[in-house]
């Protein structure tokens, strides 16, 4: 048994009948992470999705989880209020299967970092109609290792141009760094 730590569980709760699916927390989520800062927005960038079906005004916001290599076996398909949704809408995975959590240009997984260094997670302070609110408490957990934004974007090039292409670039670039 690993040693127990103290640690600080950040949970932002979606109530989608508050959803009106105005897409302001894509617009910022991707500006924050935008290269610089604010530089740009494209909600195909953004950590959070709105699933829409305006007609019958169901807005779904999902987050970006974890990145996995291989996708499911079996799928989800969803019927709300008489529309089939496509499959796998609400997965938070990125993964082969589909373009969402990826960076549009480079393939890379998007995963929600709770905007990392920030007092409140941005998409929860633009959401004017309180459809995202944000809370945190303290938890005793086992100690672990965990997996990094960093690791995940690794494993994923890794995937896609094998180990020994990745490994080779580090390496040459390690060289010119020395
Ligand atoms: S900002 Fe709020 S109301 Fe607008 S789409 Fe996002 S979750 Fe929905
Ligand atoms: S918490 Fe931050 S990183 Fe996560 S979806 Fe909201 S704006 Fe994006």
């Amino acid at each position: 048994m690993g040693e127990k730590k103290k640690k600080i569980i950040k949970t932002i709760k979606v109530n989608a009948d508050e959803c009106n699916g105005c897409r302001a927390c894509e617009v910022v989520c991707s500006a924050f992470h935008a290269t610089p800062k604010y530089s740009s927005n494209n909600p195909a960038r953004s950590r959070i999705r709105v699933i829409r079906h305006p007609i019958k005004d169901i807005y779904v916001p999902v987050y970006a989880g974890e990145y996995t290599p291989a996708e499911c076996a079996g799928r989800n398909k969803y019927l709300l209020d008489g529309k089939e949704y496509e499959e796998c809408a609400f997965c938070r995975a990125s993964c082969p299967s589909r373009s969402e959590f990826k960076e549009p240009d480079s393939g890379l997984p998007l995963k929600c970092d709770m905007c990392e260094g920030e007092d409140e997670p941005l998409c929860v302070k633009w959401c004017l109609v309180d459809a995202l609110t944000y809370e945190e408490r303290e938890e005793e957990v086992e100690e672990q290792v965990e997996t990094e934004e960093a690791e995940a974007g690794l494993e994923s090039l890794i995937d896609k141009y094998g180990f020994d292409k990745v490994t080779d670039i580090i390496a040459r670039m390690s060289q010119k760094g020395q």
